[in-house]
């Protein structure tokens, strides 16, 4: 399985800075200036938005221990 990093360059809505943003998953990407997140939006262009890292619903994902019967 191949894996690779994506690189595109942009613009950072939170440094404000043209820099290399690289891809995490498919619309993740990280600013290689600042380190943060950001949220890839294409609606006609492409827009970057600062990932908020707060967990959904207050829920925390733990391993759940199986038990049989
Ligand atoms: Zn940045």
């Amino acid at each position: 399985m191949k894996v690779s990093a994506e690189v595109v360059k942009g613009q950072c809505p939170t440094c404000e800075e043209h820099t290399m943003l690289v891809g995490l998953t498919n619309e993740i990407y990280r600013c290689m200036n600042c380190g943060s997140d950001l949220q890839q939006h294409v609606n006609g262009k492409i827009t970057y938005l600062p990932v908020m890292t707060s967990p959904v619903d207050g829920a925390t994902p733990f391993v759940k221990e199986w038990k049989d019967g």
